[in-house]
Order: structure tokens, then sequence, then C-alpha cells
């Protein structure tokens, strides 16, 4: 039996503890609406002069969030915004903000995997995490950091999640409240860490929202989409869940099959089909050597980039469907950027729109590895079982420096 008056307890204590403001991660799904109901809850106890550190209310918009959920968490930002402001720090509004955060548009789902020819994630070169995900939080919570020294992110993680999230959060589990974050100076709290499935619901259920949302309206999304894990607030890399989740990105390809759409459309929301199916073709062609790089370079590379009449194919089809849909599925400036990275690569002013470079490995075998998979910033365990690290560059003409740094590459031998 969850004892829901010593948790507001304890967030009261957690908050009074120190002055490092607080993020906190919402994605707009149970858990983290269950925390951020919480601190509404708890903070509203406390006298308005105990009140005087910051809360950011941050949410990650990929800009390839599931259609279904956008009006919603819209909606439910706008409301959190209002209440925050005018009712929980009304005595001093600045203290409570609501952020949203994009990708970088370098780094956009769309302009990876049309203007750069990204193939489309799988398992084993999940390049959009980091991307759509992790960077913009991160960043985020860096600026954070750097203007108030530290920071705390609150987080709606549970270890009856997954066993993976379990493990994971057990590692960290120093009997402390806080946990290191990656980030410097940067620290995580995760009120509910021990509460299951239906104690979440349970609480979200009997007790009003206070921002004015509709936990039953939640409920009724969840209703409708499939019983898969819920997409998290993802700030780290190694989140097992991401690809897997209920409400994660529309155009995911790491999942075999979207059983979420899948269930939304059984359950009455037949406008997504087109996505879906759209969403398949991106998940086979994939799989198609035909539509990627040119044969010469495939004896070893397992997954190329696509083929520049590919991303032409990809990008009108996407824009048909934005038209027919009425929905937006791809921005405006990501379209502009994309149409000059195609015409620059089709005029031959960017070579395959790939960079080539060439290799000596301690071994004294050459390889060449491909592309602008340079800016892939973390090592990776899954792809590659070469190390660039201690390889000699031989030819290019220009390399960043995380691209030698980087423990997972696309190569072919030469
Ligand atoms: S949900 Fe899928 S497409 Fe979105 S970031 Fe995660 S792996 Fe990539």
């Amino acid at each position: 039996m969850v004892n829901y008056k010593a948790l507001l307890s304890e967030i009261q204590e957690v908050y009074l503890t120190d002055t490092a403001p607080w993020v906190i991660g919402f994605s707009g799904g149970k858990d983290s609406t269950t925390v951020l109901q919480m601190v509404f809850y708890a903070l509203s106890a406390l006298s308005r002069e105990k009140l005087s550190k910051e809360i950011h209310v941050l949410f990650n918009d990929t800009l390839v969030e599931n259609p279904a959920m956008v009006k919603y968490v819209d909606k439910q930002l706008e409301e959190i915004k209002a209440a925050g402001k005018t009712e929980l720090f009304k005595h001093n509004p600045e203290l409570f903000s609501v952020v949203k955060v994009t990708p970088k548009l370098e780094d956009t789902f769309w302009v990876n995997l049309i203007g750069k020819g990204y193939p489309s994630p799988n398992r084993w070169f999940r390049w959009c995490t980091e991307r759509i995900k992790i960077n913009p939080t991160s960043n985020y919570i860096l600026n954070t950091v750097n203007r108030y020294g530290h920071a705390i992110i609150v987080l709606g993680t549970r270890k009856a999640e997954s066993p993976n999230r379990s493990a994971a959060m057990n590692n960290y589990n120093n009997g402390e409240r806080f946990r290191k974050h990656t980030l410097p100076n940067a620290f995580v709290y995760a009120p509910i860490a021990n509460l299951y499935d239906n104690e979440v619901w349970a609480y979200l259920l009997q007790v009003p929202n206070p921002w004015g949302g509709s936990n039953r309206k939640l409920l009724a999304l969840y209703k409708n989409a499939c019983s898969g894990g819920e997409c998290p607030f993802i700030i780290e890399t190694g989140a097992q869940s991401c690809g897997k989740s209920r409400f994660g990105c529309w155009v995911c390809t790491v999942v075999d099959r979207d059983k979420s759409m899948e269930n939304f459309i059984d359950n009455g929301d037949r406008w997504m089909e087109e996505l879906l199916t759209f969403r398949n073709w991106l998940y086979e062609i994939r799989q198609q050597r035909y539509q990627h790089v040119p044969s010469r370079l495939e004896s070893k590379v397992k997954f190329g980039p696509f083929l520049l009449k590919t991303r032409y194919e990809i990008l009108g089809k996407l824009l048909e469907m934005q038209e027919h849909l009425s929905v937006e599925l791809i921005t405006l400036r990501e379209v502009d950027y994309i149409r000059d990275f195609l015409k620059e690569e089709s005029e031959g002013r960017v070579e395959k729109g790939m960079k080539e470079f060439l290799f000596e490995l301690p071994t004294g075998k050459q390889v060449a590895t491909l592309s602008d998979f340079n800016i892939l910033q973390t090592p990776r365990k899954r792809l590659g079982p070469m190390s660039l690290k201690q390889a000699k560059l031989i030819k290019s003409q220009s390399v960043s420096s995380d691209y030698t740094q980087s423990t997972r590459v696309m190569y072919h031998e030469v």
C-alpha cells in the first residue's frame, strides 16, 4: 500500500534541501504526469516564502511525435503553465516555466534520413535517440547547470517499468535520494521509483489533476494504444525502452511493427493508416539493398546511406501525405534545408552526399569509412567490431575529431 502522504512530504523535503533548480521531465505519459501532479500538490502545501527555487517543466518535442499525442500534450503544457504561474507560483511567476525543446535543424529525424541519407534506424544503428531526444534535453540541463551551478532532474522513472530499468536504477542505488547524472553537476531524483503500474493509475484516477487536465483522457489514450511500455523521458544513452514505447516517434523503424499505431487504428483512428503504411515502407526500404549506396561500397557495409533517388521519393511521399492529412509531419525549415542538401548533391557538389575517409588499422589493413556518419560522439557497443582510435587517417579532406574518437563507424575494406 503506497503512503502517498509520505511521498508528498519527501518531495517537499527534497525541494527544500538546497537551492538547485528542478528540471521536471514531462512526456505527457502516466509516469511523468504522476510526478508532476505530486510536485504540484507537495509544493502547494508549502508557504510562499519557502517556494523560492525554480521549477522548469521540460518537454522534448522530437518533431516526429505520435500525432495522437501532440494535441493532447500541447494542451497539457498550456494548462500546466497557466496553473504554475497563476496559482502555484502566483507570488513569483518567474520561478515557474514550461519549456519545449526540439532537436537542432541539422539533427532532426528528416534532415538525417532524407537530407543526409541515414538509413531508417534499427536496433544496431539507432542514430536518432541521441540527436532527437537526448541532446536537446541535455543541452537544456547543461545550460541550467551553467546558470545555477547545479540542477536536479526530476523524473517519473520506475523500477517496475521493465527488468532493464530496474537493474539500471539499482545500479545507481546508493541509499541516497539523488543519483549522479552523467552530466556534470546534475542529479536525478525519481520520487515514484518504487511504484507499480496499478498504483500509478490508482493515484491518477483518484486524485484530481491540479492543472485542470483530464487523467481519464490520458487513460483513454493508453487504452487506444497497445500494451507496450510508455515512452519515457530519455536523457541518457543506453535507454532500452526507446523505440519500443507506446507514444514514441510515429516514424520509428526500430520495432518490426508499430503495434501502438495499429491499435490506434483498430480503435477508430483510421486516418493513421496512411502514417502506418508510410512507416512500414520506411522499414522495408531499409532492407532493400538497391535503395542504398552503390554496390562497390557494399562488400562489408551492412547499412549504407539511402540513394539520392530514394531520398527524393521519401520526401515526395511525406509531403503528399502531409497535405492530404492536414497534419504537420515535417516543418518548412526542414524541407528547405533538406532541399538544399539534395540539390547540392544532385549537382555533384557533394560526393554522393557522403564523405569517404581512408584509414590504416594497426594490423596494416586499410579500410574506408563512409560519410557523414562521422558525427557519432558516443562509443556504441553493437555496431562494428572495429575501433578507429588507433587507426591512421591516410586520406580525407578534413575529419572531425569526434569521428576518430568514435568506436562505431560504417566501413568497408579496400
Ligand atoms: S522512438 Fe524510435 S525513432 Fe524515436 S528516437 Fe527512439 S529509436 Fe529513434
